[in-house]
């Protein structure tokens, strides 16, 4: 089957979504946003009062939820049992829930797989833009393309802070140093560079530029 794969990895705020979204529309592939899926999983488990610190619970409610996917970059979405949560898994609650449902093995086995079928489904049309942490690494580690993008702290917290209302760049530092941490140390398919993926510093660039050099990339590996 032909078709192609873009692995985009990197920490919260590097710029992932937004240059994501531009590649996939530039080369007319789907878009996957994985993130979206552990988001929607805790806002279930929010929404049906699981303790969030016991990852036994956790794994033993994984299997509920029925996740749906859009994966049009100019219409991208998720719905829970038929519900669209695409506004309310962005919210404070689930941000600050989400790392410790995404480090119970149940619930990432079960969303890998669903990502890698959904991966398989778009390669007749093409290929796929593929976001998230463990992407390169767990994912589609076969991927002829691979991007890890970076970004300095502060540009970071900039970013988030010029997205969401009521906060401070001081208070996403800390939230995004917080959810990092969790991200790239828990046991299971932590956030972490591929041995073969191009690291991109996104700090001096604006998403343009982000998405040029990407594309040129793609270019190059294909
Ligand atoms: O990318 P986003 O910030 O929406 O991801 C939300 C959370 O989902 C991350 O902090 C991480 O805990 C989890 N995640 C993951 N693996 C992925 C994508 C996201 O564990 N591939």
């Amino acid at each position: 089957m032909s078709g192609l794969v873009v692995a985009m990895d990197g920490p919260s705020g590097s710029g992932k979504s937004s240059a994501s979204k531009g590649v996939a529309r530039a080369l007319g592939l789907r878009y996957l946003d994985t993130g979206a899926m552990y988001r929607a999983v805790t806002w279930w488990m929010l929404q049906r009062g699981v303790n969030l610190e016991d990852p036994a619970e956790i794994a033993a409610r994984s299997g509920e939820p029925t996740l749906t996917m859009s994966t049009d970059p100019d219409a991208p979405g998720v719905a829970v049992d038929g519900v669209d949560v695409s506004g309310p898994i962005r919210g404070a609650e689930v941000t600050g829930a989400v790392s410790a449902v995404s480090a119970v093995p149940e619930v990432r086995r079960r969303l890998v797989a669903m990502q890698r079928e959904i991966i398989a489904e778009s390669l007749p049309h093409g290929g796929i833009v593929v976001e998230g942490r463990d992407i390169g690494t767990v994912v589609a580690p076969d991927a002829p393309v691979k991007i890890y993008l970076t970004a300095s702290a502060e540009a970071r917290a900039q970013r988030r802070t010029a997205e969401l209302d009521g906060t401070t760049i001081e208070a996403q530092k800390a939230a995004m140093a917080r959810r990092d941490a969790l991200d790239s140390t828990r046991k299971t398919d932590p956030l972490t560079k591929a041995a073969d993926a191009v690291e991109l510093d996104t700090t001096p660039l604006d998403l343009d530029e982000v998405i040029a050099e990407v594309l040129r990339l793609v270019k190059e590996r294909t």
